[in-house]
């Protein structure tokens, strides 16, 4: 199918959100009732390809994109998610799992992995449909205004979007060498997923960044030793954890880049040189994690005739809504005109809620956007 942006100024798809139009040959949509749901556990993943019609689906199963499925199944609506990674957590499943949050509310301290498991359990009150695995990348408007989102395994039809693609589909840096490609997952890492696969081990992290000052200064009590290579001398990390890195034991070598990794099937050593010098030294190690940072791409997304702020984020207005009626944008991937994005998970929380909140208006006119208190429903 190709990706044709938007045209026609749809008019919200008739009805109130659960009386799904019938969608493209088959049955039409079942509705479900969120009151007798409330204690369901984990929901089934929803298989690509089916043509029920939803009423939101939120692309990206991020902290934003996990909260608004919340927030939809709170007003009733029939939700889906769909995500390129198999797992859900967006940036804290992918990028930093194992770190504690420290800014997220009622939460004075938080590891990543467990607000994930937490949002899961929130939003799966309401056995949100979940096609993860699945990369978006079309979007049409049919004349009754039901949307469908092609992906790279199939279709979904929907009647409202909301965008929560983050910093689109990530890609760590790699280095230019091709010999290490052979030893990913062999030693050589882009990302920690578990400190745990580093106990007792020599470890090299190579990067100035925040990722690299933190990861090294979390893996100093798990790791045998752990060196930190840096090709300059100053860090883009936060002042406290420079000055924590400073004062624990692991080993800087400033003006110091990698070279290659050796090794009989696995990581075995690493040679790094001073790029003052360009004098090398061969060091044994049993990890090397590189945090080179990421290359973003927004991908297909930015060609579905969306207004953008610059080439990175969705605009959106103060209700979340894009340039395109029925498709709302929230979290990193989003800004508001002239206003500096924050891309943090809270902003992420209140943009989702807030999308969900003026959806349900979009597709029920005669509504109101408030949707009452929660503490004041019976879930
Ligand atoms: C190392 C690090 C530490 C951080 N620490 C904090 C902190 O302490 N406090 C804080 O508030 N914030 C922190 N952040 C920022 C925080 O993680 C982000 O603000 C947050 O993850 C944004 O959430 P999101 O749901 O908008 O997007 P993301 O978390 O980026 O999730 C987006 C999801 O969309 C999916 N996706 C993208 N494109 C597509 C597509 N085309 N089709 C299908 N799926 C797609 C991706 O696979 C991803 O799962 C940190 C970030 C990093 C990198």
């Amino acid at each position: 199918m190709a990706d044709t942006p938007p045209t026609a100024p749809p008019p919200p798809p008739a009805g109130p959100p659960k009386s799904a139009a019938p969608p493209p040959a088959s049955a039409p949509a079942p509705v479900t009732n969120p009151s007798t749901q409330a204690a369901a556990p984990a929901a089934p993943a929803q298989p690509a390809g089916d043509h029920e019609v939803f009423d939101v689906t939120i692309i990206g199963a991020g902290p934003a994109g996990l909260f608004g499925a919340f927030y939809a199944g709170l007003r009733e609506m029939h939700v889906k998610i769909v995500d390129a990674l198999d797992e859900a957590g967006g940036q804290l499943t992918a990028l930093y799992p194992e770190k504690f949050i420290y800014d997220v509310p009622g939460f004075p301290k938080i590891q990543s992995i467990d607000l994930v498991k937490n949002l899961l359990e929130q939003t799966h009150m309401w056995k949100p449909a979940m096609a993860m695995g699945e990369r978006v990348q079309g979007m049409t408007r049919n004349e009754d205004g039901v949307m469908t989102l092609t992906t790279n395994k199939g279709v979904h039809y929907t009647r409202a979007v909301l965008i929560c693609a983050g910093v689109g589909a990530f890609q760590p840096k790699k280095l230019p060498q091709p010999e290490l490609a052979q030893y990913e997952g062999k030693g050589l890492y882009y990302s920690v997923k578990s400190k745990a696969d580093f106990r007792g081990k020599n470890v090299l992290v190579v990067g100035g960044g925040d990722s690299a000052v933190d990861w090294a200064l979390n893996l100093k009590d798990y790791a045998k030793k752990v060196t930190l290579i840096h090709r300059r001398d100053g860090f883009r990390a936060h002042d406290s954890s420079v000055t924590a890195l400073k004062m624990s034991p692991v080993d800087v070598k400033l003006f110091y880049e990698l070279k290659t990794v050796g090794g009989e099937g696995k990581v075995q050593t690493a040679t790094i040189f001073d790029n003052r010098t360009n004098v090398e030294t061969v060091i044994p190690v049993d990890a090397v994690i590189l945090t080179l940072g990421y290359s973003v791409d927004l991908g297909p997304i930015k060609e579905w005739g969306l207004e953008m702020e610059g080439t990175r984020y969705i605009r959106v207005n103060s209700k979340q809504e894009t340039s395109v009626p029925g498709i709302y944008a929230a979290g990193d991937i989003c800004a508001e005109h002239d206003i500096e994005p924050m891309n943090l998970i809270v902003e992420g929380f209140a943009q989702a809620s807030r999308a969900m909140n003026f959806a349900y208006q979009y597709l029920n006119p005669a509504s109101k956007a408030f949707p009452g208190h929660s503490s004041e429903k019976k879930l």
